[in-house]
C-alpha cells in the first residue's frame, strides 16, 4: 500500500459519514422556530461528530493522539443531560450504540495534546453558517513530526468542484502530502477529481475570499490592503474551511486572516485539513510575515501571526502589501 493509504480511506469515510450525520441533524432539530440564542442544535451536532470520530479513531488508529475542539465538561452538567441524550438517539441512526459515559468518553479522546503523530478536528466548523443554513465543514487531519500528512474538508452545502455561485449538495475534499488535492461528492464516491488553483498573476484580477461574519474580519485593515492592490472584484463571503477548497478550486485566489484582539492566534483544527489541501493545489500558505505555520505550539499557532492564502503567484506582492499596512498601525 502507497503511503497513507490506510489513513485516507479511514479519513474520508469517516469525514463523510460525520458530514453526512450533522446534516441529518440540522434538518431535523433546526426547524422556522429556531433563534440564534438557542444553541442546542449546534452542540449536538458538534459533540455527535467528536464522538463518532472518536470513537472510530480509537478503533482504527489505537495508539493515534486526537486533538479537537470540544471536550465533554459541559455535558456532565444537569444541562447538559439531555443534549447527551440526542447524541445518543443520533449516533444509533449511525448504527453506533452508546451509553452516557460511553459518549464522553469518545469525546474526550479529542483533548490529547500534540504529540510526535497526532489528528487535529473542528466536528463543526463555521458554526454560524451552521445556524444561518450556510457553509460550514467538518474537517480532520493528521499531523507528524509538525507536518500536515493529509487533511479531509466534508462541506455538506458546497457545490461541485467548490463553484460558490449557490449552495450545493456537498463536497468532500482531501489531500495527502505529496499526492495533490482532490474532490469528490459527499454523497458517495462519484471518483476522485483534481483540485487546482488559479493562474491569476495581478495583483488587480484577485479575487478574495472574506469570512461571511464581519466581526471575523479587520475591515479596516481589510480596506487598506484592497486600494494598496487595487482590488476590484467584489470578495466571496463564505463561513468555515469551506473558503479554502474554494481557493483550491481555483475560483478565488486570495485569503487572510489579521489577528484580531478577540481572536489573537488561529485554532490548529482551523487551519491544518484547509492548508494541505490547497497547497497540494498548488497555492502557498504562510503567517502574514511568510513565516510557515508551527504545528508544533499546542493547540493553538502560537508562533504565526494571522494566515495568508494564496494560489502562490500573488504571495509576494500581497505580503509586502501587508508589510505597508503593518509599517503605518
Ligand atoms: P470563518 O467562517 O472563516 O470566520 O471561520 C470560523 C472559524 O474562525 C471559527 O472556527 C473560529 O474559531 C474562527 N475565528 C476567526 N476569527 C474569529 C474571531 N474574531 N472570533 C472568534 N472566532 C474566530
Ligand atoms: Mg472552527
Amino acid at each position: 500500500m502507497s503511503s497513507y493509504e490506510k489513513e485516507k480511506a479511514f479519513a474520508l469515510e469517516t469525514v463523510r459519514q460525520a458530514a453526512k450525520l450533522v446534516r441529518k441533524i440540522r434538518e431535523e432539530m433546526i426547524g422556522p422556530a429556531f433563534t440564534k440564542d438557542d444553541k442546542s442544535p449546534v452542540t449536538v451536532a458538534d459533540f455527535t461528530v467528536q464522538a463518532l470520530i472518536g470513537k472510530r479513531l480509537k478503533e482504527f488508529f489505537p495508539q493515534d493522539l486526537l486533538v479537537g475542539e470540544e471536550d465533554s465538561a459541559e455535558l456532565c452538567t444537569m444541562s447538559g443531560k439531555p443534549v447527551l441524550e440526542k447524541i445518543c438517539t443520533y449516533l444509533k441512526t449511525a448504527g453506533i450504540s452508546a451509553n452516557a459515559e460511553t459518549v464522553c468518553g469518545w469525546i474526550d479522546h479529542g483533548k490529547s495534546t500534540t504529540g510526535k503523530r497526532f489528528w487535529t478536528l473542528d466536528p463543526i466548523d463555521g458554526t454560524k453558517g451552521f445556524i444561518r443554513g450556510d457553509h460550514y465543514a467538518v474537517a480532520l487531519a493528521l499531523i507528524e513530526n509538525g507536518e500536515i500528512k493529509l487533511g479531509v474538508l466534508g462541506c455538506p452545502n458546497l457545490k461541485e468542484a467548490g463553484l460558490t455561485d449557490n449552495l450545493g449538495a456537498g463536497t468532500l475534499a482531501f489531500a495527502v502530502r505529496g499526492q495533490g488535492a482532490w474532490w469528490t461528492s459527499l454523497e458517495e464516491d462519484s471518483g476522485a477529481k483534481p483540485l487546482k488553483v488559479s493562474e491569476h498573476k495581478q495583483p488587480f484580477e484577485t479575487i478574495m475570499l472574506r469570512s461571511f461574519e464581519t466581526q471575523h474580519v479587520d475591515s479596516p485593515r481589510m480596506s487598506e490592503l484592497k486600494r494598496i492592490l487595487g482590488i476590484k472584484n467584489a470578495p466571496i463571503l463564505m463561513d468555515s474551511l469551506t473558503k479554502y477548497v474554494v481557493l483550491a478550486a481555483g475560483h478565488a485566489d486570495l485569503m487572510l486572516r489579521f489577528p484580531v484582539e478577540d481572536h489573537p492566534y488561529e485554532c490548529i483544527w482551523d487551519q491544518a485539513p484547509g492548508v494541505i489541501i490547497i497547497e497540494e493545489a498548488g497555492g502557498k500558505v504562510t503567517d502574514l510575515d511568510g513565516k510557515p505555520l508551527d504545528y508544533t505550539k499546542g493547540r493553538q499557532l502560537l508562533s504565526n501571526r494571522g494566515v495568508l492564502l494564496s494560489n502562490g503567484h500573488l504571495h509576494q506582492a500581497v505580503k509586502e502589501a501587508i508589510q505597508q499596512i503593518q509599517h503605518k498601525h
